[in-house]
């Protein structure tokens, strides 16, 4: 066990703190990483204020990390000292049932490892990536290509595999129109994205404020969620709506604007039960579905991809000590559109 820095959570309401943190020894198949930005997830801040139910504190959360490999265990072949890797929201999965051997770790049929607030294998608590450190088995380690600027590559460990992942699914591409809901940290990679993908698409956001960004991103169509007529000018107008908030919204509003065999999928995760009627459900024959992130090889593709297309996140780069100024600001809704933490910054 090995002590080291992180930004550590004591409870639902107090700001995170410096503190230090343990981190396992490198067992054979494991890599050290030296941690070098570390993105904010929407996710890590419903974690420990304890949106999904209660949480061991101290938690040290962060599941958007790209670091330095700077020691490997003796069986490591994936991966090599001075290597630029990255992690996810998974650490560990079974490896051995129908999903894992799919590559579709992320629905691990005996439940995956998370990041951060997960059973590791000896019984701990995982601790994420607010960190200077982290050990993690090589299968879950990403390849960071080296066109993509480092601190851009983060929020790709999540907000971008998240959202690549049901436009890969539900079949993003020419000829389909796909809505996204939220212009946050996922909402901005969806646009990306889906237009990468060659989708026809429009964003649905609160208000007009963000419009000239979404259309930058790729969007062709940009409109306001609290003008009531947009829900009438847009009836039967999408393929695909891919819904990233943060907090409960009437998805009914929404599934009203799906064409013949359209899906909303959810990748947002708000506390509250979100009712919808089955009747809307039979009005074109719609789908409502979800997404949890994606599988090891499938991020690797997205990475990829992100490095041949030139994709990466709009970030905001900050000093470990800003953390919970930018929580708050990513409460607000007022992120452009990823906080990205500078770790070399962490002091204790
Ligand atoms: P974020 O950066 O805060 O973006 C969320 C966006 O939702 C905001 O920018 C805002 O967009 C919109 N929004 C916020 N509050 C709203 C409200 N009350 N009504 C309507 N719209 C609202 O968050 P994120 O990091 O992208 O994460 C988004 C959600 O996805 C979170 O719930 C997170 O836990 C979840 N998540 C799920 C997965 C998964 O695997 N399924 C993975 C990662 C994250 P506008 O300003 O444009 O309206
Ligand atoms: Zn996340
Ligand atoms: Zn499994």
């Amino acid at each position: 066990m090995t002590l080291v820095s992180a930004y550590t959570a004591s409870s639902a309401t107090a700001p995170l703190a410096p503190g230090q943190i343990r981190r396992r020894e490198v067992g054979p198949r494991d890599v050290l990483i030296q941690i070098a930005w570390a993105g904010i997830c929407h996710s890590d801040i419903h974690t420990v204020r304890g949106d999904w139910g209660t949480v061991p504190y101290p938690l040290t959360v962060g599941h958007e990390i790209v670091g330095v490999v700077t020691e490997v265990g003796a069986e490591v072949t994936r991966h090599a000292v001075g290597d630029r890797v990255g992690v996810g929201c998974m650490v560990d999965s079974c490896r051995e049932c129908a999903n894992c051997q799919a590559g579709q770790e992320q629905y691990c049929l005996r439940g995956f490892t998370d990041t951060y607030n997960g059973t590791d294998r000896d019984g701990s608590v995982t601790q994420g990536g607010y960190s200077t450190h982290i050990v993690v088995d090589e299968h879950f380690v990403l390849r960071i290509p080296e066109s993509i600027p480092f601190e851009k590559a983060a929020p790709l460990l999540c907000a971008g595999i998240t959202t690549y992942s049901p436009l890969r699914h539900w079949k993003a591409g020419p000829g389909r129109r796909v809505a996204v809901v939220g212009l946050g940290g996922l909402g901005h990679m969806a646009v990306q994205l889906a237009a990468a993908m060659g989708a026809e698409v429009t964003v649905l956001s609160q208000t007009l404020n963000k419009r000239d960004d979404g259309l930058r991103l790729g969007a062709t169509h940009y409109h306001a969620t609290n003008d009531p007529e947009t829900f009438t000018r847009l009836r039967y107008g999408f393929d695909l709506i891919v819904n990233t908030v943060s907090a409960q919204i009437d998805l009914e509003d929404y599934l009203n604007l799906l064409a013949l065999d359209g899906t909303l999928v959810t990748v947002g995760a708000p506390p509250e039960p979100m009712p919808v009627r089955m009747f809307t459900l039979f009005d074109n024959r719609r789908s409502l579905a979800g997404s949890t992130i994606g599988g090891i090889r499938e991020t690797q593709e997205m990475l990829d991809l992100c490095a041949e297309r030139g994709i990466a996140p709009e970030v905001e780069v900050i000093e470990a000590a800003q953390v919970n100024d930018a929580w708050e600001r990513v409460l607000a809704a007022d992120v452009r559109y990823r906080f990205v933490i500078d770790m070399s910054t962490m002091t204790s």
